[in-house]
């Protein structure tokens, strides 16, 4: 593509429509976007004369900011390959069982299959991602290697960090020098899991994770399923453990169940110190167990992130590998049914953007931002939430990656 074109007939959010006080719908304008070396360089409106730059049409298409999978596991999954079903579940124990047998086979298919789940992802609008990878004594880093080989080879669709994951439990596989080991080569997140319940030692688990973290310089993201008061002590442990290394605005939890099943005051009250500092949460709007109270945290001031996690693997049959889908699932859930709630829900999957702030003026695109762009058979984005249309094309750093205009 060339280094500089115009794109022609874009349809941008422009305002709120309101009446009697309340918002009803979104004002859009159609305008054209320059984009130069990957970035949006002028908004213009009215007749386009381009003179010699050359003109890509959007067609009126509506244009939202591209979307971040903050949590998502490329390794172990079914998808690209045969259709298989998860066994019943009994518990995470029999899960990790199935692993130790089945991951030293599954190797050979791992960069494959990771491959069939960027393309999914990616289509849908994804540029950017967090990934999980298993770090545990079966396959060691095995998976690591394979999973970086299929994200180099989309390197021009997406770009991702990976989060060392020890699925085996830290203490309990015994996985810290693995850990330390994929940490030196290159991976960039300390990842963790259920203190109480797979480690069996909430302190020591949460103090090993947090040491190492500190040792590499990195930021932190624990897996906690863990329930009820037992989830919410760990998260107030860990909260107190990050003041104390001074690791603020460096860790999520993900999943965070317990925070569904637990008061509003309780919650808030945990919330109020996460916001202090800094902690995220990254949730898949889980339906069959208590998902966290999303409209509470965020009312705190808690960052969320909803998120994919795993697609078709032996954990779950279930994943569109579609975050719009997801996003519109939290506004159903949650009763996010009017225009403006219908807006905000997108900001869920993109790590907060939106076309429009909170009183209806734009914030995106703007002048310097990377052209990062979704396309999408929609006149507005509280549309885009509730309707989950089609995805014509998906821009990453000013080249159309997916689809076509
Ligand atoms: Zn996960």
């Amino acid at each position: 593509m060339d280094n500089q074109f115009w794109l022609s007939n874009v349809l941008l959010e422009n305002g709120f429509v309101y009446k009697d006080n309340e918002i009803v719908s979104t004002q859009k304008t159609v305008e054209h976007l320059l984009i130069k070396d990957g970035k949006v360089v002028a908004i213009k409106k009215g007749e386009l004369e381009s003179g010699d730059i050359p003109v890509i049409d959007a067609k009126q298409s509506l244009a939202l900011p591209s979307f971040t999978e903050k949590h998502i596991h490329l390794d172990k999954g079914h998808f690209g390959g045969p259709w298989k079903a998860s066994t019943p579940f009994r518990g995470v124990f029999d899960r990790i069982k199935e692993e130790v047998e089945f991951l030293p086979e599954f190797l050979t298919h791992t960069t494959e299959r990771a491959k069939s789940l960027l393309q999914l992802i990616t289509d849908n609008g994804v540029t950017s991602a967090r990934v999980h990878c298993n770090v545990d004594p079966v396959i060691g880093l095995g998976n690591m290697e394979r999973v970086r080989n299929a994200l180099d080879e989309y390197k021009d669709k997406l770009n991702y960090e990976l989060v060392a994951f020890p699925q085996h439990g830290l203490l309990r596989s015994n996985s810290a020098s693995l850990m330390k080991d994929a940490m030196r080569n290159g991976m960039k997140v300390v990842g963790g899991l259920d203190p109480a319940t797979i480690d069996n030692n909430i302190e020591a688990s949460l103090e090993k994770m947090m040491d190492i973290a500190v040792e590499f310089n990195a930021d932190v993201d624990i897996h906690l399923h863990d329930g009820g008061s037992l989830g919410l002590y760990t998260i107030k442990r860990l909260t107190q453990m990050v003041e104390e290394a001074n690791w603020k605005g460096r860790v999520n939890i993900s999943h965070a169940y317990c925070m569904g099943e637990s008061s509003i005051e309780e919650v808030s009250e945990l919330a109020e110190y996460m916001v202090e500092q800094q902690i995220s949460v990254a949730t898949t709007v889980p339906i069959d167990v208590p998902s966290p109270p999303i409209p509470l945290l965020h009312e705190k001031g808690v960052k969320v992130h909803i998120v994919n996690d795993n697609i078709n693997d032996h954990w779950s049959p279930f994943g569109s590998g579609d975050l719009l889908q997801r996003a519109s699932r939290m506004a159903e859930k949650f009763g996010w049914i009017d225009e403006y709630s219908l807006t905000r829900a997108l900001g869920f999957i993109t790590e907060g953007k939106m076309p429009l702030d909170n009183k209806g003026d734009r914030q995106w695109p703007k002048v310097g931002d990377d052209a990062n762009i979704v396309f999408l058979d929609a006149t507005c984005s509280a549309e885009a939430i509730a309707r989950i249309p089609n995805r014509k094309a998906v821009m990453y750093k000013g080249n159309i990656t997916s689809g076509e205009l």
